[in-house]
């Protein structure tokens, strides 16, 4: 008997509980920061660039080859703006052979390219999740918006400068 209500009691609080489901698609779990969804394009508001230089280390590491870039003269080095030489000219990753591994990540030696909170991008057709570079700087800025990220490299900087 007393086993019964405890039972019952266990199911009646259970009741009143808050649910820890999500009902998918109509609601979305909050992501957290450390998320590493798709690569994206990192975009430089200070000289209004992409941080890019379009070096091609990425596309030659991406284990699955879903990677493209070309790199062109940047006009902005010319007129003294950018410290860039070179910039990207196009750039295109195929999410849909895309593994998500963050290599491209890892080998670059610009800061310009991270693996943002972007995972909705299923598509019908095989390759109609091609991104070219501008819809890659602009899941770029939406992560660094969303993140508040700031450079790895320009972070270093800053705290050598700080500690001599
Ligand atoms: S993302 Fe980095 S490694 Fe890839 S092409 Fe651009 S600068 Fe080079
Ligand atoms: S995450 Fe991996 S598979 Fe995807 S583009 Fe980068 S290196 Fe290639």
């Amino acid at each position: 008997m007393l086993g019964n209500l405890k039972g019952l009691l266990v199911t009646l609080s259970s009741m009143l509980r808050k649910p820890v489901t999500y009902q998918y698609p109509k609601e979305h779990k909050p992501i957290e920061n450390r998320y590493m969804g798709f690569p994206v394009l990192m975009w430089d508001s200070q000289i209004s660039e992409p941080y890019c230089t379009g070096c091609m280390v990425c596309v030659r590491y991406c284990p699955t080859q879903c990677m493209t870039a070309v790199m062109k003269d940047n006009p902005l080095h010319a007129e003294g703006v950018s410290k860039r030489r070179k910039i990207v000219d196009s750039f295109e990753i195929n999410f849909g052979r895309c593994i998500v591994c963050g290599i491209c990540v890892d080998v670059c030696n610009f800061d310009a390219i991270e693996m943002s909170h972007e995972h909705e991008l299923s598509k019908y057709a095989r390759n109609d999740n091609r991104s070219d570079l501008t819809r890659l700087l602009e899941m770029g800025r939406k992560y660094q918006e969303e993140t508040d990220w700031k450079p790895k490299t320009n972070a270093k900087e800053s705290e050598e400068e700080a500690s001599s």
